[in-house]
C-alpha cells in the first residue's frame, strides 16, 4: 500500500531503526471521547429530526446539521486525538491534508446522515452503508495521520491497521441501527437511551481512531540523535478545538430542541385547531337536530320561532305584512290509532310534502310543530294571499293516499293570524293563529279561520266554561242524563236506552254534549264525567226497578280516554253493587277507534268488563279504521252502525249496500246490530228488511228525561211493527228536549 503513503512492518526493524516510544496525553484523549460522544449525540438528534421534518427543505437541513455534528465532532476527536499523541520528534501537520480529511469527515457524516434519512431501514441496507462509513472513518483517519511531518518515518502494524477499519465499520454498524431506532419516541427513556447510545458509539469511534493509533508506529534510522522536542501547547490546542467543537453542537442541539419544542407546539395548535373545527361541526350538527324535525326534514318550533323572531323584526322596521297560518290534520289520531303510528309517520310525511308543494318554495317557511300540528309564515300584500295559500293547501291535502294497503283521503284545519293587525310578537301571533284553528276545529274541520277579537272572548269563554263543568261535577250540579230508547225489531220493545248527557248551564241554558265533551276530553275532566254518568245511569236503573221496568238496559258511553284507564272495570263494578243493579243491565258503548288504540291492553280491560257481566257495544262503525281481525278477537255483544250511514237511506245506494254488508258481517261476528240516528220510516223498513236486530233515533223518540221516560216507552211498546211516518217523539213533544 506504498502508493496510498501507508507503510507496513510485520517484523522488528533490522538495519538498526529505532522504533519510537510514544505515549498519549490521557486529559486530552479524554476530551477526545467527549468530543465524539457528543458528536454522536448530536448525530442521534438530527436523525430524530429528519425523521420528523415536514417538508424536504427542513429535512435536507437538518440532514446537513446533523452530517456537521457528526463530522466536527468525529473530526475534532481525531484531532484532539492526534494532539494527545506525545512524540519524542518535532511534528508538524500539513495544513491542506488535514483540511481534506476535514472534508473526507464531512462526506462520510452525509452519508450517515443520508442513509437515516430513509423511512425504514433493514439489517443489511444498515450493514452495506456502515461499511462504508465505515471506510470513510477510516480513511479521514489515515488521511489525518498522512499529515503528520517529522523526520521519523510511518509505518503500520497490517493487523492493527485492519482492525482500526473494522472498528470503524462495526461502530458504524451500531451507530445506524442505534439512530434508526431511536428516531422515533419520547419520554424520559428514550432520553436516557439516547444518551447512552451516544456514549456506546463514541466508545466505537475512539476505539477505531486508537487501534490505529496503536498500528501507528515510528522510525527513526539506527543512531539517530533524538532533538529535544520543542515547546508545544498542544494541551491548549486541544481544550480550544474540543469547546468550539462542543459549543458548535451545542448550539446545534439546542436549535433541533427549539425546533422540537416548535414543532410540538405546531402540533398542539392543528390538534387544538382540528378539535375547534370538530367542536364547531358538532355545533353545527346539533343545531341540525335542534332546529329540524327528523321525520319531515322541516324545521321544528324552535327554528321557525327563531325565523319568525327575525323577521318580524325586519317588518317592524321596514313594515309589511306577514301571515301565520296553524295546521291541524283532521282526525289524524284515528290513523295512529288504528294503523299504528309507523303508518301515521309514513303519512305525516307524505303531508308535510304535500304542504311543502303548496306554499311558494323559497319565502316561505314551513315548519312541524310536533304531532299533526303544522306551522307556516309568509310575506304577503293582503290578507287575501293567506286565503290563497290555506285554500291551496286544503285541496292539495285532499289528493288521496295510499297507506298501509289502504287508499285514505285527508283533510286539514287551519287558522290564520296576520301581522301588525292581530298582535306584535311571535307569541301573541302564534296564540292568535291557534285559536282560529280551534274554530276551524269547532266548527266541522276541513276549514279555515281568520283570527277575530270574537274569537279571543269566545276563547276566554271556553276556559270559563271549563271552570263552570269542572264546578258542575264537583257539585253535582246542572249536569243530568236524558235517555233515547232502543228498539228490538224481533221483540217489538224497546228494550234499552242510551244515556246521553246534557247538562243545563245557569248561564248558557241547556248545552248539548257537543258543546262540552271535548272541552272535558282536552283537559282531563272526562273521566270524572264518565264516572259520573255511570253512577248516575245505575242509579237510574235502580229507579227504572222500581217503577217496574227490570228488564230494561243502558247503555253508557265511554270516551276513549277513560277505556286506557285500568281501575274502569273496579268502578263500574262500584257503581252497580251500590245502586244494586244487575250487571247484564248495562252496556258499554265504546268508539271504534277508542278499541283500534292499543289493543292488548284494551283487550285486558274490556274481557275484565265482561267478566263482570257488562255488555259491550263498538260505537259508530264504519266511521274509523277498524280492521275485522281486530274485531273479531275483541268480547263485544253490539255493533252500531254510524247515523251517517242512514241519513241518505233510501237515496243513496251505495249506502243502502254497506249498511246491509255491515249487518251480515256483524251477523258473522255474532254482533247484535243497532242502527242509531233512524229518522224515518223507509230507514226502519229497510233495516228491518235486511235483518237489523235494534233501531234507535228520533222515529221512535228523541233523548229524554228519566221523568218522561214511561210514557215514550209504552207509546213505543204498544205500537209494536205499526209505525207510521209520524215519529212518535214528535207526538210525544219531546222535540224541544234535545
Ligand atoms: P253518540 O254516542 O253517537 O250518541 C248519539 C247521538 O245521536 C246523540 O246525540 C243523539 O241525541 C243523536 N241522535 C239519536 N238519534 C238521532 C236521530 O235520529 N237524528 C239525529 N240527528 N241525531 C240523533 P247527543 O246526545 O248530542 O250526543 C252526541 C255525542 O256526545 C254522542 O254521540 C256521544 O259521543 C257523546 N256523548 C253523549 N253523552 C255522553 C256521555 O255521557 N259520555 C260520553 N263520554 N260521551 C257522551
Ligand atoms: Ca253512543
Ligand atoms: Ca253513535
Amino acid at each position: 500500500m506504498d502508493w496510498l503513503g501507508l507503510h507496513f512492518i510485520t517484523e522488528l526493524p533490522v538495519n538498526g531503526q529505532v522504533i519510537l516510544n510514544c505515549m498519549h496525553d490521557p486529559f486530552l484523549v479524554l476530551l477526545a471521547y467527549l468530543v465524539a460522544c457528543a458528536g454522536s449525540f448530536a448525530t442521534l438528534d438530527m436523525a430524530e429530526r429528519v425523521a420528523h421534518a415536514e417538508n424536504l427543505s427542513s429535512q435536507r437541513l437538518w440532514r446537513w446539521v446533523g452530517a456537521g455534528c457528526l463530522a466536527g465532532g468525529i473530526w475534532a476527536m481525531h484531532f484532539i486525538g492526534m494532539l494527545a499523541f506525545q512524540v519524542p520528534v518535532d511534528v508538524h501537520f500539513q495544513l491542506p491534508v488535514t483540511l481534506l480529511s476535514l472534508l473526507i469527515a464531512l462526506l462520510t457524516s452525509w452519508l450517515v446522515m443520508y442513509t437515516l434519512s430513509r423511512p425504514s431501514l433493514s439489517f443489511w441496507q444498515c450493514l452495506k452503508a456502515s461499511v462504508w462509513i465505515g471506510m470513510g472513518i477510516a480513511t479521514m483517519h489515515y488521511v489525518g495521520m498522512g499529515a503528520m511531518q517529522s523526520q521519523a518515518k510511518v509505518y503500520y502494524q497490517p493487523v492493527l491497521f485492519g482492525l482500526s477499519i473494522l472498528i470503524a465499520i462495526g461502530a458504524s454498524l451500531a451507530a445506524l441501527l442505534l439512530a434508526s431506532h431511536l428516531r422515533n419516541g419520547t419520554g424520559m427513556f428514550h432520553q436516557l437511551f439516547k444518551y447512552s447510545a451516544s456514549l456506546v458509539i463514541g466508545a466505537g469511534i475512539i476505539s477505531m481512531h486508537f487501534t490505529g493509533m496503536a498500528a501507528f508506529n515510528l522510525l527513526l534510522p539506527g543512531g539517530t540523535v533524538l532533538p529535544q522536542p520543542g515547546e508545544h501547547n498542544h494541551l491548549q490546542l486541544g481544550v480550544t478545538v474540543a469547546v468550539m467543537t462542543l459549543l458548535i453542537i451545542g448550539s446545534c442541539i439546542s436549535a433541533a430542541l427549539a425546533d422540537k419544542k416548535l414543532q410540538k407546539k405546531d402540533h398542539d395548535l392543528q390538534r387544538v385547531n382540528s378539535l375547534l373545527s370538530q367542536l364547531d361541526q358538532a355545533r353545527v350538527s346539533l343545531q341540525q337536530v335542534a332546529h329540524y324535525d327528523a321525520l319531515t326534514s322541516l324545521i321544528n318550533r324552535r327554528g321557525f320561532n327563531q325565523i319568525f323572531a327575525e323577521k318580524l323584526i325586519e317588518k317592524t322596521h321596514e313594515g309589511g305584512m306577514l301571515a301565520v297560518l296553524f295546521l291541524d290534520i283532521d282526525h289524524f289520531k284515528r290513523i295512529n290509532d288504528s294503523l299504528g303510528h309507523d303508518a301515521g309517520d309514513e303519512l305525516l310525511k307524505v303531508l308535510a310534502s304535500h304542504i311543502k308543494a303548496s306554499v311558494r318554495s323559497h319565502e316561505d317557511v314551513v315548519a312541524r310543530f310536533g304531532g299533526d300540528e303544522f306551522c307556516i309564515l309568509i310575506d304577503l300584500h293582503d290578507r287575501d294571499e293567506a286565503r290563497q295559500m290555506a285554500q291551496r293547501i286544503m285541496l292539495k291535502m285532499k289528493d288521496p293516499i295510499e297507506l298501509a294497503g289502504r287508499r285514505m283521503v285527508m283533510t286539514t284545519s287551519i287558522g290564520i293570524s296576520l301581522f301588525p293587525e292581530d298582535g306584535k310578537t311571535c307569541e301573541e301571533l302564534l296564540k292568535n293563529a291557534d285559536l282560529a284553528l280551534y274554530q276551524s276545529k269547532g266548527s266541522g274541520r276541513n276549514g279555515l279561520n281568520f283570527f277575530s277579537a270574537n274569537l279571543k272572548a269566545r276563547a276566554t269563554l271556553e276556559l270559563q266554561l271549563e271552570e263552570e263543568l269542572r264546578h258542575a261535577l264537583r257539585e253535582d250540579t246542572g249536569l243530568m242524563l236524558y235517555y233515547q230508547p232502543i228498539y228490538d225489531l224481533k221483540t217489538g220493545q224497546a228494550s234499552k236506552l242510551e244515556a246521553l248527557i246534557r247538562w243545563q248551564h245557569p248561564v248558557h241554558g241547556f248545552l248539548a254534549p257537543d258543546r262540552f265533551i271535548a272541552l272535558a276530553e282536552s283537559n282531563g275532566l272526562i273521566t270524572e264525567l264518565d264516572k259520573w254518568v255511570l253512577r248516575k245511569a245505575c242509579q237510574d236503573l235502580g229507579e227504572l226497578s222500581r217503577q217496574g221496568c227490570d228488564e230494561l238496559k243502558i247503555a253508557v258511553n265511554c270516551s276513549p280516554l277513560s277505556l286506557v284507564r285500568e281501575e274502569l272495570a273496579g268502578e263500574i263494578e262500584q257503581a252497580l253493587r251500590s245502586a244494586a243493579v244487575a250487571p247484564r243491565r248495562l252496556e258499554l258503548e265504546v268508539t271504534e277507534n277508542a278499541l283500534m288504540g292499543n289493543i292488548t291492553e284494551t283487550l285486558v280491560l274490556l274481557q275484565q268488563i265482561r267478566a263482570l257481566g257488562v255488555s259491550l257495544s263498538i260505537d259508530d262503525f264504519g266511521t274509523g279504521y277498524s280492521s275485522l281481525a281486530y274485531l273479531k278477537r275483541l268480547p263485544l255483544n253490539t255493533l252500531k252502525i254510524d247515523r251517517s250511514f242512514i241519513i241518505d237511506i233510501p237515496k243513496s245506494a251505495q249506502d243502502m249496500e254497506i249498511v246491509q254488508a255491515i249487518i251480515v258481517m256483524a251477523h258473522t261476528l255474532h254482533l247484535d246490530v243497532v242502527t242509531e240516528g233512524v229518522e224515518t220510516f223507509e230507514q226502519y223498513q229497510f233495516l228491518e228488511r235486511h235483518g237489523c236486530d235494534f233501531v234507535q233515533g228520533y222515529l221512535l223518540s228523541r233523548p229524554v228525561p228519566l221523568n218522561d221516560l214511561r210514557p215514550v216507552l209504552d207509546e213505543i211498546n204498544q205500537r209494536k211493527h205499526a209505525y207510521t211516518v209520524t215519529p212518535l217523539s214528535l207526538v210525544h213533544g219531546t222535540t224541544a228536549l234535545m
